[in-house]
């Protein structure tokens, strides 16, 4: 979904949320401003901004030195652009920080200080992509590992491969 124009209430605290412009990207980002200081990200926007190399100076200077009320993280959010309920899912492969997201619209909402936090995890989408592979082969690469040696001495039936994705499915 596109940019939207309408104002949207906060996800967190059901707030107005204000519309802070952002040129740069042709684009609008939604704060809650007056209420939990919850950042809501269209389809793609967020994309644009998780990363320390990109810019968040309008971000920064609309939330700076505002306080902001505590709203329950772990709460079930309905998507304010299209009603759906947000899932929560980690922002990366660190497994570290909760973001909702919304599988109907492709929004996202971050809670205040989370989009701080996830772009200080990673220097940059290389570093991001490493992280990923790295957690992925620590789920399967030692038993990849395993397989490949029986398979070199002749003791297995199927392909290293083959018995990984079997095992994956529970199939014998
Ligand atoms: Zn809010
Ligand atoms: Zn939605």
């Amino acid at each position: 979904m596109a940019d939207t124009k309408e104002i949207i209430n906060c996800p967190a605290c059901g707030k107005p949320m204000v519309k802070i412009p952002v040129p740069a990207e042709n684009i609008n980002i939604d704060i809650c401003l007056d209420g939990c200081g919850g950042i809501f990200f269209d389809n793609r926007e967020f994309k644009k901004f998780d990363e320390q190399a990109e810019n968040i100076d309008e971000i920064i200077k609309a939330i700076q030195g505002k306080t902001f009320q505590t709203v329950d993280g772990s709460a079930t959010r309905t998507c304010p652009v299209c009603g759906m309920k947000m899932v929560k899912n980690f922002a990366s492969s660190l497994h570290q920080i909760q973001v909702d997201e919304c599988y109907g619209c492709g929004g996202k909402f971050l809670d205040n200080g989370e989009l701080q936090k996830i772009r200080a995890q990673f220097e940059t989408e290389e570093d991001r992509a490493e992280a990923a592979v790295k957690e992925l082969y620590n789920a399967v690469g030692g038993k990849l590992e395993a397989l490949d040696a029986e398979w070199a001495a002749g003791r297995a039936r199927r392909s290293p491969l083959r018995n990984l994705f079997n095992g994956m499915m529970g199939i014998e």
